[in-house]
């Protein structure tokens, strides 16, 4: 008689396990139940026998579980034979290398996809599930779905099509219960050789019925023998070619099995925020039991992920720092209202409530005024400033550029002369006999408020006693700047940064980490919406007849020639030749031309040209500082349009119209694909910046944001900016409790945090985007 060895055992056993787990575990695979199958064939394996004791009584949930104890039973006994097993064989740490997870033949795959630690190879997400609990057959397959299946091949050859010279691989297949299908591979000759003839293959795709049954493939492996492939939810990792997915399946389960439990970093919170524990999290977002408790687990992972990049943010500005408590009282606010030409929306009396209460607190104040063009922030930094005046205190308010320094200058002037504030200006282009004295007058406390550029924070300045911060970054996002202005200061002087551009709150909650966000949703009464228009490319040149209409009547026109990402000179050059076009357009107008390669100097003496009338017609890349205000500009042109976000377009049309004239946008769209003017259209339809902010996250992603290009945006691995922004706030409120209890991290129960942090901090942060 032949005798079987138990490796041949452990083969047979294998299969009718995994049909059974397949099948749902209804006891339904093997006739006679599968307890007697497994008295029968593991006789040599008292613990798998043990696990089937009952089975036939049992609940689904405990024979899946026996199920996959068994095969990981069998599976180690299979991966003990092919392979020596790691050395030192017990518990691993997090920090501890990863390549004992892998066989030695696979262990330089590991080092490719990065994955140097435990920790890596825990944080190497799925980038997509697939369900394979239970496959469906090819019988109840419906045209268009989208399916995974089980199938056996049963020949292939490579198809030429008549029409469009394509190359389909064409598999020709069968499903467990003898349905055929064929399977098609559009232009991926390398296929064929991967496929062979009587193997089992899992596939994915869309299901297409005319006449038979096709599946046009999008993702294909091995069935395999293995308990982490079939029969349940399956993660799909982001691999690189040559690196299968079953292998990262077994790597990932063997460092769950080595490193788990471990310490949760967020033990004494997790209850309160009904977050998953943090070892359950990892096993369920790689081998989740089902969608609710994958859900769970991205909810806990993302939390995790935000929590770190809000504890960074913080942690780099310094921490929560105390800064002083300005006196705020009612007679000063209502003094200030009094002062005012006008009353102030709602928006800003909250908004101003907000600021007081800050200066009011001893923390330092670190707040962020996001608002459109002419939502009146202005008005809301004159009143921080003079709240610290009234306190004794000095303020100052930094501009990027000249133009925009003087024009702060004149507004707060207007809003604080008549309260007794004194305000000086300093910029770098004034003589020095004039700067001494500036900076005589900011040394002796006499100047209560200083406008000025970056001057401000140049060597041989000095204040007196500088209490209050503004910094208007329009769409810079100076982070280096703004700390420069601080430290002109003795104490930590609270800080206002002011930015034009909106951004949806996620994103600034994450880009401005350590700042409170206050926005200005609400325009002052009187403000008409400029009137947008996109044009198809065919009917550009009536924008320019357009233009010349405007010019006629004395206004003032803005052409914003297409930018070109790649290359500041293809874009000097396009804009140019629209320069040049334009003037053969329009004969009697006077043009001039802005660029990007101008030096800042002369760029702003173009500007201060056009605001003062001596051009009709501007013609830039998108160079120009938004908040300048031209109150004759009435007319913006776009060309190429859709080169642009639309949070960007918006931010161009608010250049026009705000001296009271009806202000007009025209979006000429240089490739006009539907896709791309019904993006466009929502200009048309919105005035809302920050709608329209929202809309640029969800369609393009944070890369494309103005502002985010220059300086970075979060990498996430899990999170998405466009949905979730509660899950941010949470994790910031957190994040600053932490910080107050333990403003180093150094108690007992925020080691595992801390250790996190360091861990992680090289990846945290922003990615550069150019
Ligand atoms: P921003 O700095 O946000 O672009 P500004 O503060 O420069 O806006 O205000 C834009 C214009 O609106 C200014 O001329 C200002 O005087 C005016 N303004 C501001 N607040 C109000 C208000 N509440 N009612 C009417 N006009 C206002
Ligand atoms: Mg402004």
């Amino acid at each position: 008689m032949k005798t079987v060895t138990e490796g041949e055992l452990k083969a047979r056993l294998r299969k009718p396990l995994l049909l059974e787990l397949k099948d749902g575990a209804q006891d339904r695979v093997v006739m006679g139940g599968l307890e007697a199958l497994v008295e029968n064939l593991a006789r040599p394996f008292p613990e798998i026998r043990a696990l089937f004791q009952g089975y036939g009584a049992k609940t689904p949930e405990e024979r899946r579980k026996a199920l996959e104890q068994a095969l990981a039973l069998l599976e180690d006994g299979e991966e003990a034979r092919k392979e020596p097993p790691p050395k030192g064989g017990g518990r691993m740490g997090l920090e501890d290398p990863a390549h004992p997870l892998a066989p030695p033949q696979s262990r330089k795959r590991l080092a490719e996809l990065g994955l140097r630690t435990v920790r890596d190879v825990l944080l190497y997400f799925p980038r997509r599930y697939e369900d394979r609990r239970a496959l469906p057959g090819v019988r109840y397959l419906e045209d268009g779905q989208k399916a995974t299946l089980s199938v056996k091949v049963l020949s292939k050859e490579l198809v030429k099509t008549p029409k469009k010279g394509m190359t389909l691989v064409q598999v020709r297949a069968v499903d467990a219960w003898g349905w055929r299908l064929t399977l098609v591979w559009f232009n991926q000759t390398w296929v064929l050789n991967q496929i062979q003839e009587g193997a089992s293959l899992i596939v994915t795709g869309k299901v297409r019925r005319q006449g038979g049954v096709q599946l046009y493939v999008e993702h294909f492996e091995d069935e395999g023998t293995e308990s982490l492939s079939t029969g349940r939810i399956v993660p799909i990792y982001p691999a690189k070619e040559g690196v299968g997915q079953a292998f990262l399946r077994r790597t990932v389960h063997r460092a769950l099995e080595k490193a788990l439990p471990l310490e949760d970093p967020l033990s004494a919170y997790r209850e309160e925020h009904g977050l998953m524990d943090f070892s359950f999290a990892l096993k369920a977002i790689h081998f989740p039991e089902d969608e609710r408790e994958l859900a769970r687990a991205l909810l806990r992972l993302k939390f995790d992920e935000y929590l770190l990049l809000e504890l960074k943010a913080l942690l780099d500005a310094g921490g929560l720092v105390l800064g002083r408590a300005f006196r705020v009282e009612e007679a000063w606010v209502e003094a200030f209202r009094k002062a005012l030409p006008f009353p102030l929306t709602r928006a800003q009396e909250r908004v101003m409530g907000e600021i007081a209460k800050d200066m009011q607190s001893p923390r330092q104040m670190a707040r962020l005024l996001q608002g459109d063009v002419g939502s009146g922030k202005t008005v809301v930094a004159a009143f921080a400033l003079f709240l610290a005046a009234k306190n004794g205190a000095q303020g100052a308010l930094m501009a990027p550029t000249e133009i925009l320094a003087r024009q702060h200058y004149e507004n707060l002037l207007r809003y604080l002369f008549p309260l007794g504030v004194k305000v000086e200006l300093l910029l770098g282009s004034m003589g020095e006999r004039e700067r001494r004295g500036v900076l005589e007058r900011l040394k002796s406390g006499e100047a209560q408020v200083a406008v000025g550029t970056h001057a401000l924070i140049q060597e041989g300045v000095g204040f007196r006693d500088l209490g209050l911060a503004v910094v208007d970054e329009e769409h810079r996002f100076g982070v280096l700047q703004r700390r420069a202005l601080l430290k002109m200061a003795q104490h930590p002087p609270d800080v206002l940064v002011m930015s034009a551009t909106p951004i949806p709150r996620s994103l600034a909650l994450t880009l401005y980490g350590d700042l409170e966000v206050s926005v200005l949703d609400e325009m002052p009464p009187g403000r008409k919406p400029v009137k947008t228009k996109v044009l198809p490319h065919a009917l550009r040149l009536q924008a320019y007849a357009f233009a010349r209409e405007e010019i006629r009547k004395g206004h003032q026109v803005f052409v914003v020639a297409p930018a070109i990402e790649e290359s500041e000179a293809l874009e000097l050059k396009a804009a140019t030749a629209l320069y040049e076009e334009l003037k053969g357009l329009l004969p009697e107008a006077r043009l001039a031309l802005l660029h990007g390669r101008m030096p800042a100097r002369e760029k702003e003496e173009v500007m201060e040209a056009f605001r003062q009338g001596a051009f009709d017609l501007l013609v830039s890349t998108t160079v120009i500082e938004v908040g300048v205000d031209i109150p004759k500009a009435t007319l913006i042109v776009v060309e190429n349009a859709e080169r642009f976000g639309l949070a960007q377009l918006h931010q161009l049309r608010g250049r026009v119209g705000r001296g009271g004239l009806e202000g007009y946008a025209l979006f000429i769209a240089g490739e006009a694909s539907r896709a791309t003017l019904k993006r466009l259209k929502v200009l048309e339809a919105s005035t809302d910046g920050f709608y329209i902010a929202e809309m640029d996250l969800k369609l393009r992603g944070p890369g494309e944001l103005r502002g985010t290009r220059q300086s970075g945006y979060p990498e996430l691995r899990l999170g998405d900016l466009a949905e979730d922004t509660e899950i941010i706030e949470k994790a910031r409120a957190l994040a600053k409790r932490i910080l107050e209890e333990d403003p180093t991290l150094s108690k007992p129960q925020h080691q595992a945090l801390r250790r996190e942090l360091q861990a992680q901090a090289e990846r945290i942060g922003f990615r550069e985007v150019i």
